[in-house]
């Protein structure tokens, strides 16, 4: 079965999913399709009191299904309905997901989609096995440290990977017993929503996942100081994030998880089996063109192996063919925008016009459609804009060092802390050096995250508060209540 399409003959959805049904809306926001440039559509964009019929539907969902209070193991087997659901239609959702953003089809039916299901099925888990606690109290009393969900969680995501960032936000929140008002973003609202119709047709409560399209200042702005959600989170950058938080201060507080910006070393010492670390070194920047959050982007390498780490790279770097999202077979992936495309292009030649070398790359590729080609720059000075400014492209920066402190000390960011990457043969350098690199995640001769959905992801500093994934996603999606009792 080939998943190849055509953009042109896809039905879009471009109505708000309220309380289980389509909610028609006076379309606004265009949506364009990176790989051709071809305008698809208009989305709506909705107001606070579009938000507010939202709110209202996921808190009566909650009410009348008793969703946060029946028995966990009826939410855990709603949630693996849903699951099974979504790969069951996966090459419709991928579609969905292909038509607007920089993910290629059969991409995402072999990763983004299952690997959501199964971070779905791992969040179900926990409703039932994660447990309350007993505390030490002195005799004559019983302390209990129990936990309740919080009530609507208000989350909102971003275009890079939109099915995989719904899935984040919606697997531990409905697990932990919320309902959701969900915002996707507005450049790739599509997935979203037909995400929040298969959760209907799995049996999940209608309202409990609600939809709602529109732009950050307007509808984002709406959810976020909105009194009736009781909880946000939200993944993006780290300017949103910083807006949310006054919004959040100014309207009143709420909790919030965070995930945003990053611009994360990869250093590789001496003693490096440079074959590895050249294959990584291009995993951990050039996948979805560099539009994630993890990316690589700052090569940090000895001196000694520089100019042959350097040679193997830009062979690969030069490999790399543009393909658009929905042919039969993935290529390089497009930039979500000729805006993005333009913030990166005039980042690079502001690197170059500052020193930095350009070894490959440093242009659009000559087709249609927004495409970028993979570019590393070479000996650029710690102020250059390339090795401070998160980029959100294929652009990685190529820096060398002599010692182990050069290393560590180049590898700090001043404001973001995401992850880093350490490649070396030698595992008590790699364990010395991880723990005194200022970042959420470090990995050790490997870049990127694996299928352990145990692992928490999530940034120091600038970079975000709060993780993703792990067991640290499911409680903070309830809140905690100490109980003392006389006894
Ligand atoms: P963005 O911040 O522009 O938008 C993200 C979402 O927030 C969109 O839905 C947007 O409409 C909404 N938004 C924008 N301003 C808002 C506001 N003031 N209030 C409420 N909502 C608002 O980010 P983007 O360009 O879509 O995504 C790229 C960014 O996301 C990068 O910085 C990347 O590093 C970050 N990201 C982080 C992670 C992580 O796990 N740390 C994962 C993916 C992406």
């Amino acid at each position: 079965m080939t998943l190849a399409f055509d953009p042109a003959k896809l039905t879009l959805p471009v109505r708000h999913h309220i309380g289980g049904q389509y909610v028609p809306a006076r379309e606004e926001i265009a949506v364009t399709a990176p790989s051709s440039g071809v305008t698809l559509g208009a989305v709506p964009r909705a107001d606070a009191s579009v938000v507010d019929r939202a709110v209202e539907a996921a808190r009566t969902a909650l009410q009348t299904s008793g969703w946060g209070r029946a028995a966990p193991r009826d939410r855990l087997r709603a949630l693996h309905r849903w699951a099974d659901l979504l790969e069951e239609e996966a090459p419709a959702l991928a579609r969905l997901e292909a038509v607007c953003s920089s993910r290629p089809v059969s991409d995402t039916v072999a990763g983004d989609i299952p690997v959501t299901a199964e971070q779905i099925r791992f969040f179900a888990e926990f409703a039932d096995k994660e447990c309350d606690a007993l505390a030490p109290t002195a005799e004559g009393s019983l302390g209990m440290i129990t936990s309740e969900p919080h009530g609507v969680v208000g989350a909102i995501t971003p275009w890079n990977f939109p099915i995989s960032m719904a899935g984040w936000k919606l697997g531990p929140a409905l697990a932990a017993g919320n309902a959701v008002v969900l915002k996707p973003s507005e450049m790739t609202p599509f997935s979203a929503l037909y995400m929040a119709e298969l959760s209907v047709r799995a049996g999940l409560p209608a309202g409990l996942i609600n939809v709602v399209l529109g732009d950050g200042p307007d509808t984002g702005t709406a959810i976020t100081g909105h009194p009736g959600i009781d909880k946000i989170s939200f993944t993006g950058s780290t300017r949103a994030g910083a807006a949310i938080m006054e919004n959040v201060a100014r309207t009143g507080i709420k909790p919030m998880t965070l995930e945003l910006g990053g611009k994360s070393p990869m250093i590789v010492f001496e003693d490096a089996d440079l074959d590895l670390a050249a294959e990584c070194l291009e995993r951990g920047i050039l996948p979805n063109a560099g539009q994630f959050c993890v990316a690589g982007s700052r090569m940090i390498v000895a001196r000694g192996v520089a100019d042959a780490l350097a040679e193997r790279l830009t062979e690969r770097f030069n490999r790399h063919e543009p393909a658009a999202t929905w042919d039969a077979q993935s290529g390089f992936c497009p930039i979500i925008s000729e805006v993005q495309l333009g913030r990166i292009d005039s980042l690079v030649r502001a690197a170059c016009e500052q020193g930095a070398e350009a070894l490959c790359g440093a242009a659009r590729f000559d087709r249609e459609g927004s495409y970028y080609q993979p570019t590393i720059l070479a000996n650029p000075t710690p102020d250059n804009p390339a090795v401070t400014e998160e980029i959100f492209g294929p652009v990685a920066t190529f820096q060398t060092f002599e010692t182990e402190e050069e290393a560590i000390a180049m590898a700090a960011h001043p404001t973001y802390g995401l992850c880093s990457g350490i490649f070396t043969r030698d595992l008590a350098r790699a364990l010395r050096v991880s723990r005194q690199i200022e970042a959420g995640t470090v990995w050790i001769n490997r870049y990127g995250r694996s299928r352990d959905h145990i692992l928490p992801t999530g940034g120091w500093k600038a970079s975000g508060l709060g993780k993703d994934l792990g067991r640290e996603a499911y409680t903070a999606n309830r809140r905690t209540k100490s109980v003392l009792a006389a006894i």
